[in-house]
Parts: C-alpha cells; sequence; structure tokens
C-alpha cells in the first residue's frame, strides 16, 4: 500500500523540500499552510490552503492515519523577527497553538509518527556568551534560559510532545534545528536569516562597494544545507529515538567571516560594514555527538559548497526579478 505523509508547514522553506524528498520516495502526500509555496509549485498531491490554529482545518487536514506526520509550521522569521519583541505574542499564541491542535488530533486518529521541529534557539542563553566556546549539547538545555520568546515555545512545544509519548504511547520525534539554509529559502523582505540576506547584499552590491553586516560580525553560527536537514529529520522520525536532538552543522564561522565567503564565492571586491542590529547570542554551533551515536549521522558537506549554490541561487531570483520588473 502507497505509504503516507502529512507535511504543516509545506508552503515554507524546509517543508517545501521536504514534500519534494517524500514525493520522491513514492509517498501520497498532503501539504498544508497558510500560504502556497514562495518558489515553485508545491510537489505535494494534496495541497490545503488552511491555518493550523483553527479546529476546522485541523479536523480538515488530519483525517487518515498518515504513516508519517511532520510538524514544520511557526511563526517565525531571522533576528529581526523575533529578536525585535515586537512579534512575541504572536509567535508564542500562534506556534503554540498549531502544536496543541496536531499533537492532539494526531492522538485522536491513533497517528503515531509525528515530528515536531524544535530549535537551537531554546538552548540557555548563559550557555551561548563565548562566540568561540558555545554549548549546545542536548543536557545543557535545562535550568532553562532561552533568549527568545520563540525559543521558550519551542520549549514548551518539545516538552508538550514528549508528554503525549509518555501518557499516549506516541512516538514523537523531536528534532533541534541550527540554521538551516539552502535554494528556495526566504532571502528578502525581513524574515530572512544570515546566510540568505548576506548572500543578496552581496549579489546586490556593486564591485569595490561595502555591505552591511549586523553586529561586530565576532558572532559565530553554524549553518546546515537544506539537503542534509531533510536527510536527518527523515532519519530521525524514522528511527527509534525520540530525541531532542540537534540537527545542524558544526563547521562553526563568525558572520563576517560568512561574509567574506560569500564574497570570494561572488568574485567581488567588498568591503564590510558592521551596524547595530539585531544579532541574538553571541555564539552558537552544533552538538553532533548525540545524533552520531544514536543515529550514525553527520553532515557532510561543507559549508562553503552550501553557499556556492545559494548564492548563485539568490543571483538568479534577483536577475528574475530585476526583469520582471523592468
Ligand atoms: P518557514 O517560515 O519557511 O515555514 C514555516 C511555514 O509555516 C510557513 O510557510 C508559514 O506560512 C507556515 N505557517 C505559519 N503559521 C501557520 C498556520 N497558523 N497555519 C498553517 N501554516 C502556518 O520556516 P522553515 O525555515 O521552513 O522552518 C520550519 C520549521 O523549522 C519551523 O518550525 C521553524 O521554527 C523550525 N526551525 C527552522 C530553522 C531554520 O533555520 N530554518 C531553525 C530552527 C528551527
Amino acid at each position: 500500500m502507497q505509504r503516507t505523509a502529512l507535511v504543516c508547514g509545506a508552503g515554507g522553506f524546509i517543508g517545501g523540500h521536504l514534500v519534494k524528498r517524500l514525493k520522491a520516495e513514492g509517498f501520497w502526500v498532503r501539504g498544508v499552510d497558510l500560504k502556497e509555496q514562495e518558489y515553485g509549485v508545491s510537489a505535494a498531491d494534496d495541497f490545503v490552503l488552511g491555518d493550523l490554529r483553527e479546529q476546522s482545518t485541523i479536523r480538515e487536514v488530519i483525517n487518515i492515519q498518515f504513516d508519517e506526520v511532520y510538524q514544520l509550521a511557526a511563526d517565525m522569521g531571522g533576528a529581526g523577527y523575533i529578536f525585535t519583541g515586537e512579534n512575541d505574542a504572536n509567535v508564542m499564541h500562534n506556534s503554540a497553538s498549531i502544536n496543541l491542535n496536531v499533537v492532539d488530533q494526531c492522538h485522536k486518529l491513533g497517528i503515531k509518527r509525528v515530528f515536531y521541529s524544535s530549535s537551537a534557539c531554546m538552548y540557555p542563553e548563559h550557555n551561548q556568551l563565548d562566540p568561540n566556546n558555545p554549548n549546545c549539547a542536548e543536557d545543557s538545555a535545562y535550568p532553562a534560559n532561552p533568549d527568545s520568546e520563540y525559543g521558550w515555545e519551542k520549549l514548551f512545544s518539545e516538552r508538550l510532545y514528549l508528554a503525549y509519548n509518555r501518557n499516549f504511547d506516541m512516538e514523537c520525534r523531536i528534532a533541534r534545528y541550527h540554521n538551516i539554509f539552502g535554494p528556495e529559502g526566504t532571502w528578502d523582505g525581513g524574515k530572512e536569516k544570515a546566510p540568505a540576506a548576506i548572500c543578496r547584499k552581496v549579489a546586490v552590491a556593486q564591485d569595490g562597494g561595502t555591505i552591511d553586516v549586523w553586529g561586530d560580525g565576532l558572532q559565530t553560527r553554524s549553518f546546515l544545507y537544506i539537503d542534509e536537514c531533510v536527510e536527518g529529520t527523515i532519519k530521525l522520525l524514522r528511527s527509534d529515538f525520540e530525541g531532542p536532538v540537534n540537527i545542524g552543522s558544526e563547521e562553526m564561522i563568525s558572520i563576517n567571516n560568512l561574509a567574506n565567503m560569500a564574497i570570494s564565492i561572488s568574485g567581488k571586491s567588498l568591503k564590510i560594514n558592521n551596524i547595530a542590529g539585531p544579532e541574538g547570542v553571541r555564539g552558537r554551533n552544533s552538538d553532533n555527538r548525540l545524533i552520531m551515536d544514536r543515529l550514525g549521522w553527520a553532515p557532510n558537506q561543507s559549508l562553503r559548497t552550501g553557499i556556492e549554490k545559494t548564492y548563485h541561487w539568490i543571483a538568479a531570483e534577483l536577475m528574475r526579478k530585476h526583469s520582471q520588473a523592468a
């Protein structure tokens, strides 16, 4: 019998890629999202435009015993959205409502395998003050002290899915994603993240010019290419390990060096202008010891390879936008 999957947040970046992958594996896939996929057309067999905060949508889309459910829908964005404080109530209310609804309807229908996408943003701020030595080991999560309400909601929802595992015999799987990037991710408009924002700024800049980078540029992060994220996600959902576990890269880089990488890929000569802006914690890196131990998995592509693909995709998008406007 054909296997079935539901992807919540299928119009988003990771959801769109995940649908493609599940289709390639032969699944019948239903996607649901508030909006259509931003780039290209969804590969889902059935794409429902709907709001997962609403019970009516939940009952409409979770109405069969899916073999796999991937819950990626969240009210989120880059640092410019999460850290200003202006979106805190929406972020918490919207994402918590989605998770409360999805897990409960899955339980009611006897669906066991539900993947939940948490985030490295749930790790305590005090372990991420040293840019050269951040601690993101899974067991460092408590005592909790995330630096944003986005992180607090992720922590709450992790516990929600784990409670359903304990009390209702479900097999929810939880990953803490660390900065996923790649083609078909948001690259302008304010919700884009650092790799896409930097690639766009470099692609737009005139040779010999400057690009603005938020903060002093010495803050560090690691970034995981989208294909590797999808691979890790599927592997986790189908495993007997509930998590929470990091899905990320251990190739840590400062934001200025990320900008230098994009500049070198562009072949342009550009200067970096560090300006005040929301920047989040000082340092963050994935710690992949647990996922290696439990699933034997680690990403294997270099950051530069992923940034090259992303830079060229964003440069092409800019050209396309430009020629449409002309
Ligand atoms: P995204 O914003 O591209 O996708 C999320 C999707 O959820 C969007 O298409 C949005 O329209 C949809 N959505 C929001 N509210 C909804 C609602 N009420 N009903 C239906 N759909 C709704 O984000 P993404 O980068 O694809 O991330 C997917 C998941 O992974 C999110 O839960 C995010 O918090 C988590 N995550 C992502 C990253 C990353 O670097 N991309 C890092 C950590 C965690």
